[in-house]
């Protein structure tokens, strides 16, 4: 447990992590909105200065206000725009409604499992981040509340796309970034599914995406990565893993494109079909890295 009030000292916040060691990144706090620990974790939600109300689980920040939908509209819409038939889908994590908001939104989605361990999570979200909860107010939505890979164990050939939208892997989501995870979600997902995870940050976590890479070609006949942008994750940036159980799936060209009048009636502020291809285009370092797995 790593949060306390001890990481807000004369009005800022600051995130640090083992997970980042030697670096830090601190937001300007207006009013702490919420402070208490649920069942699983720290929970804080307080007002900055720059990025609106940010959501914190551990001391870590999960979402702020200003650029929640860089991370959002791509962890939902590079699966979505890439199978030819998303009709069910399943969110693991996911307890601010984000994810839950675009996947709703999507013209072909015509149901949503979500599986979130954290009650209190879902709750604070819709009183602090309404913007980002109305997803669960939608009629597609079936809701859980229990541990993600718990609740994949009790699904067999049951969606088209699994998305999990976890937090990073010490606490309640270390299992979701496992092999044995990843054999599960084969499992739940029906002919031709596709998943995609958060996947780390590759200024950070090269090796955890290089070993996720590795395990997940052994399951999956298709495997790719891909990442955005956005200024309140450590390092700016934040990817996702891939894989897909039709050899035929190309990640790297949306099947579906969502044609800008689409766009526009989705209010999409990040995801487009160029920034979809673009994605995939890793730096050097990190190709080499890849190749080699
Ligand atoms: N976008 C964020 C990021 O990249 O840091 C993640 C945001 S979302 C709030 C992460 C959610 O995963 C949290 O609400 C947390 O409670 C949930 N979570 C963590 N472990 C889980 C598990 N084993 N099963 C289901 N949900 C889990």
């Amino acid at each position: 447990m790593a949060a306390d009030m001890q990481n807000i000292k004369e009005g800022w916040f600051t995130e640090t992590s083992p997970l980042w060691p030697g670096q830090a990144t601190s937001f300007q706090i207006e009013e702490v909105l919420h402070h208490k620990k649920s069942k699983f974790q720290d929970v804080m939600v307080f007002k900055s200065k720059a990025y609106g109300n940010v959501l914190v689980l551990d001391g870590v920040v999960q979402c702020t206000e200003r650029d929640e939908f860089a991370y959002q509209e791509m962890i939902a819409y590079l699966p979505l725009c890439s199978h030819p038939s998303p009709k069910k889908v399943l969110i693991i994590g996911g307890g601010d409604g984000g994810v839950l908001r675009e996947v709703v939104k999507h013209p072909l989605v015509e149901s949503v499992v979500q599986c979130e361990i954290d009650e209190d999570v879902i709750n604070v979200s819709k009183k602090f981040l309404p913007g980002m909860a109305t997803g669960f107010f939608s009629p597609k939505l079936t809701l859980h509340v229990g541990d993600g890979f718990e609740f994949m164990k009790q699904n067999q050939d049951a969606f088209d796309v699994i998305i999990t939208d976890s937090s990073d892997p010490v606490g309640p989501a270390e299992s979701l970034f496992k092999e044995s995870y990843y054999q599960l979600m084969k499992t739940a997902l029906r002919k031709g599914g596709i998943i995609c995870s958060q996947g780390e940050s590759l200024w950070l976590h090269l090796d955890l995406i290089k070993e996720m890479q590795t395990f997940s070609k052994t399951l999956f006949p298709v495997v790719d990565y891909a990442y955005s942008t956005i200024p309140s994750y450590p390092s700016g940036q934040i990817g996702f893993m891939l894989c897909s159980k039709n050899p035929e799936t190309n990640f790297r060209v949306p099947l579906n494109e969502l044609s800008q009048e689409e766009r526009e009636n989705m209010k999409l502020r990040y995801y487009n079909p160029e920034i979809h291809k673009a994605s995939f285009v890793l730096p050097e370092f990190m190709r080499k890295v890849l190749s080699e797995a």
